[in-house]
Order: structure tokens, then C-alpha cells, then sequence
């Protein structure tokens, strides 16, 4: 909206504009910001894993980086990821300091605390994308293929699996494509907020499954 004002003002037009056109037109300008944000997001987040499967990563200066993000972040994308060590968004997308906005748990299921972490990212740090990433081999999966309950808190875990783990007949890779989708239409119906960004193409929400044999992330769309 800023550079859409200012424009306005260079060519002194400020107050001669008539009032009914400006909002549609700051709001079809703020759309095509948000459509080159989602652009430009996925393109980082394909190069960049392109870039981890070949075994390169970036060199940057994370001092100088990390003096940089004191006075705010501007993370480019939020990825609801297993907390299974070998899944690092950070690393599988080779992004620095700052790029990710990450919600983590075995399993990558959403809680209602999970929703607010990622209302926040999408409404106030204005995150244009939103990946949900499974990955091959999941524990969390596994273990729900296989009973519906565990010892002690684990069972908060495998539970809310079920849904997937069910409608994949109880095959664990197939189960942890499932869970992504379960999960996308679960933050779709449970954050309106959300929901009403992605509708309005202020926010992409993608579907993610990543292989721990190539490295590669497979995007689609759930
Ligand atoms: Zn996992």
C-alpha cells in the first residue's frame, strides 16, 4: 500500500483520485503484491532444495544476518514440518535465519496452538505460503499404522493420526502423503483467517512430502 500512495503522491494526484476507485485499486495492487510474494516464495523454496539435493548450500555472513533480524523478522514462508531430525526445513530448503517460520511435532498435525502460530505468521509477519510437509519413513506414522494408542503422552501423538493413517489402509508412506491433506483441510475449516487469506489469494497453502532417500520435496496441491 505504501509504494501504491506514494506513487500517487509523485504525480500529485492525492486528493483529486476520485475516493470510490481508490480501495479497489489498492486492493488489486496489494493482490499482485501478494501473488509476486507467493512467486517468488516458491521459487526459493524449489531452488533451494534443488540446491540441497545436489549437495551445495549458501554462504552468507549469519552474524552479520543475525544483527540484521534484531529489529524484526520477514520470513518468506511457514512450514508445518515432523520434528524428525532429518527433516530440517532450514536445511532441506537451504534458508537462512529468518526465511522460515516453523511449526514442529512429530507427526506434523496441527492443535488449536499450532492455528494461532500460524494465524500470526500469515496475518502479522504476512507469510505468503504456507507449506504442510510429510516425509518418508515417519516414526510418528508408523507407530499409528500400527495401534491407535501408545505409553504414556505419546499417545497425543498417534491419535490425531488416525484419520490419515485409516483412509491410507494403514500404509505408512501412504498414510503420511494422507496426513498432509488431513491436516491442509483441518487448518482450512478450524482458522477462518486462513481459509479467507488463501480465498482471497493473499496466501498459498501447499501440500509438501519430502524423501529422505533423494532429498527431493515434492510439492502438491491438497
Ligand atoms: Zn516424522
Amino acid at each position: 500500500m505504501a509504494s501504491y500512495l506514494k506513487k500517487k503522491e509523485g504525480n500529485g494526484m492525492v486528493g483529486k483520485a476520485p475516493e470510490k476507485e481508490q480501495p479497489a485499486q489498492i486492493k488489486k495492487e496489494l493482490l499482485n503484491d501478494r501473488r509476486a510474494a507467493i512467486e517468488e516464495a516458491m521459487r526459493k523454496l524449489i531452488e533451494g532444495n534443488g540446491r540441497f539435493v545436489d549437495g551445495k548450500h549458501s554462504n552468507y555472513d549469519i552474524r552479520k544476518r543475525r544483527e540484521e533480524l534484531v529489529s524484526g523478522q520477514k520470513p518468506f514462508a511457514m512450514v508445518v514440518d515432523c520434528a524428525d531430525s532429518r527433516t530440517s526445513p532450514e536445511i532441506v530448503f537451504d534458508a537462512g535465519l529468518g526465511d522460515l517460520f516453523v511449526v514442529r511435532k512429530a507427526g506434523n498435525f496441527v492443535e488449536p496452538g499450532d492455528l494461532g502460530t500460524l494465524e500470526y505468521g500469515a496475518a502479522h509477519l504476512k507469510c505468503p505460503v504456507l507449506v504442510v510437509m510429510g516425509h518418508q519413513s515417519c516414526g510418528a506414522i508408523n507407530a499409528a499404522c500400527k495401534s491407535d494408542s501408545a505409553e504414556g503422552n505419546i499417545s497425543f501423538v498417534v491419535k490425531p493420526l488416525q484419520e490419515a493413517v485409516n483412509a491410507a489402509n494403514r500404509n505408512p508412506d501412504a498414510a503420511s502423503r494422507e496426513n498432509v491433506k488431513v491436516v491442509i483441510k483441518q487448518i482450512r475449516e478450524k482458522s477462518p483467517l486462513i481459509s479467507r487469506l488463501e480465498k482471497e489469494g493473499a496466501l498459498k497453502v501447499v501440500g509438501a512430502y519430502y524423501s529422505l532417500e533423494s532429498g527431493k520435496v515434492e510439492f502438491f496441491n491438497a
